[in-house]
């Protein structure tokens, strides 16, 4: 077993011990391997595993990294970075997940990009739940109408909602956070039938996340080590 099926194994143990201690089927969270700055052998390895669902962060190496792992028909591509409007068009056309949107502009681009030949893209709502230091993701409030606006779009499929909390290291504060988030999740899913995901939760903050419901957490460096940005002029 290498390094990385190994690092996978732990991180599986660490999702079922923390859906038993709060009472959640460990079925219903999907763990996203973030593979930003990675390679695509490092990928491999991971699908070797059984891991299927993969996060990239930066338009270009996403694309390249999803060309040369084409054969692999059976693994979903997220696209989980900060998109610009100049880069929709290549998410629309390789990816099957944005979890970036927090604009009408950008969801308009996205459905329109869109190739017809495609399902529609399965996007969730970024939410700025609490990192005041952040321009992404939408204020709560400014959550029924965006989400109204992209249910009306054909090519976008609205899955659910996404949040990185600001870094915190005290349990009970993340908790208190992601609680939030679980609380706005409830709603969109009471309005919307197709609303099944919240992307919440990392490395530090995994057991708060799925304690308030998280239902996709999405890890890197647990899995892939750490990233030498060193190596990617881009980042
Ligand atoms: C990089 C990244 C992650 C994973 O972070 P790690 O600290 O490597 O586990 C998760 N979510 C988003 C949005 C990221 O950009």
């Amino acid at each position: 077993m290498t390094l990385i099926q190994h690092n996978l194994q732990q991180l599986h143990q660490r999702i079922r011990a923390a859906a038993a201690q709060y009472g959640r089927d460990p079925e219903d969270i999907t763990l996203l391997a973030v593979s930003k700055t990675k390679p695509a052998s490092a990928i491999e390895e991971a699908i070797a595993a059984g891991q299927l669902a993969f996060g990239e962060n930066y338009v270009q190496e996403g694309v390249e990294k999803i060309a040369t792992l084409a054969a692999h028909q059976q693994v979903q591509w997220h696209f989980i970075g900060q998109l610009q409007s100049n880069k929709s068009q290549l998410v629309a056309e390789h990816f099957a997940w944005c979890h970036t949107v927090d604009r009408l502009k950008i969801a308009q681009r996205l459905n329109d990009q869109r190739p017809a030949s495609l399902p529609p893209l399965n996007v969730l709502i970024q939410v700025n739940i609490s990192d005041e230091n952040s321009k992404s993701g939408i204020m709560l409030e400014a959550l029924p109408e965006l989400a109204q606006q992209i249910t009306a779009l054909p090519q976008l499929r609205l899955r659910g909602l996404m949040a990185i909390p600001a870094p915190e290291s005290d349990y009970q504060r993340q908790l208190a956070v992601c609680q939030q988030m679980a609380d706005a999740f409830q709603w969109l899913k009471q309005h919307y039938p197709d609303v099944d995901t919240l992307s919440l939760g990392m490395s530090d903050d995994m057991e708060a996340a799925i304690a308030a419901g998280s239902t996709m957490v999405r890890i890197g460096t647990a899995i892939f080590g750490a990233r030498d940005y060193a190596r990617n002029p881009q980042q």
